[in-house]
């Protein structure tokens, strides 16, 4: 295959590649792929200037105006940031309430699992919401209780969970909140002076459009310093991450110099963009466009509009015998969108993503394209199931 060397700012899908409607690796900008044409030492001051920008303007993104907040990248991808955090900030002797609504939830409760560090979950199912108030109710019950840990936008369905009643719950009875805002992070917000918590983890595939290969934790440097010795981990310790990257502005171990360099440049397309709220827009519009022209032909969604999420929506399969999701992807495909299987227990359904580079013409191109699969297939209505129907009635209003 020829390495496409033109340095126009081409898209990957103009060159015959498939948009990737998945919530990370996304379809990245040519430009960010650009970026990674070059070779940086790690050790090097230009490297070093690399990773203090990409760290200065994360803790700008989460809105920290007051110096409070530090940033400490973590290789590996978006779980290994998640094992540091919850690793690193929960001491030996703390216990953690875990809101689960979907596979992250109940990854994060694997971890501490794995960790051996007490905890207990609420498990809401597979796209129920975590609420304020039974989170009260909880930590009411428990005094042992010392952190909660929320996923921002739980991507297994693409619900947006109620973080900021969570925090509110969770600070008035003086614990502390720990945050998954892995798919989120750069297009809707987790403003620190909006949003109290202790730390959060994003990573570098997810609303920032770069490409895979790191981690981030932006966390209260009051709560950076007290994590010295809490963790299991030598290579996860966020603390240890964060200590030796003051000193000499390196990571500790090999960084992925490539990706870092492509992520900065995703950063100066985000700024570009309108930072996250100009990010956000778009999500918006690429999910609405593309909601609108789904339920136009008879899909359905599995979250009421209140719950839907700028970032990746679930949609039943249809009911009719005729459709077959693995012939729907195939042809989907053909038309140059992957699409996602969806993670529900109870009923079949497929996930699309909204974001990356894209914008409401390719959705509006989504839709042409999964219509066309449906007559392929014979599929009259896309109309889904009763037991669809009676599984979406239980979620809350
Ligand atoms: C993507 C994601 C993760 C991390 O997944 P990796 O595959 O390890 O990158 C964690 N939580 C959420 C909510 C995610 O969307």
């Amino acid at each position: 295959m020829e390495f496409p060397m033109s340095d126009q700012a081409l898209p990957a899908p103009e060159m015959g590649e498939p948009y990737l409607l998945t919530p990370g690796p996304l379809t990245t900008a040519f430009s960010t792929r650009q970026a990674m044409l070059r070779d940086w030492g790690s050790w090097d001051g230009d490297f070093r200037a690399m990773t203090r920008m990409l760290c200065d303007q994360l803790v700008a993104m989460a809105g920290d105006r007051e110096g409070a907040f530090a940033c400490v990248p973590m290789q590996g991808s978006g779980s290994f940031a998640v094992e540091a955090m919850l690793g690193s900030f929960v001491p030996r002797d703390g216990k953690v309430l875990v809101l689960a609504n979907g596979a992250y939830g109940l990854r994060a409760a694997e971890t501490m699992r794995y960790l051996g560090r007490a905890h207990t979950v609420i498990d809401k199912g597979d796209y129920m919401p975590p609420r304020g108030d039974e989170v009260g109710a909880a930590l009411d019950a428990d005094p042992e209780i010392t952190h909660v840990f929320v996923v921002q936008c739980e991507t297994s369905s693409g619900i947006l969970n109620p973080v900021a009643e969570i925090s509110e719950a969770v600070y008035a009875r003086g614990r502390k909140l720990l945050v998954d805002s892995m798919s989120a992070f750069g297009a809707l917000e987790l403003d620190v002076s909006r949003i109290r918590y202790e730390a959060m983890v994003s990573s570098a595939n997810k609303c920032i459009e770069g490409v895979p290969g790191f981690g981030f934790v932006i966390a209260r440097t009051e709560a950076l310093e007290a994590a010295q010795g809490n963790s299991h981990s030598l290579a996860l310790d966020v603390h240890a991450q964060w200590a030796a990257m003051q000193k000499t502005g390196q990571w500790r171990y090999t960084p992925p110099t490539h990706v870092v360099a492509a992520f900065l440049e995703a950063l100066r397309l985000h700024a570009a963009e309108g930072g996250v709220a100009g990010r956000g827009a778009r999500y918006t519009r690429n999910r609405d466009v593309m909601v609108a022209g789904m339920r136009a032909l008879g899909f359905e969604t599995l979250l009421k509009d209140r719950w839907l999420s700028p970032i990746i929506v679930t949609f039943f399969c249809p009911a009719d015998p005729n459709f077959d999701f693995p012939r729907f992807y195939a042809a989907m495909k053909a038309r140059g969108f992957i699409i996602y299987p969806g993670k529900l227990t109870v009923v079949d359904s497929f996930r699309i993503g909204c974001i990356g580079q894209l914008d409401e013409h390719v959705m509006r191109r989504v839709v042409s394209a999964a219509g066309e699969a449906l007559a392929e297939m014979g599929v009259d209505s896309a109309a889904p199931p009763d037991a669809a129907i009676a599984e979406r009635a239980r979620l809350a209003a």
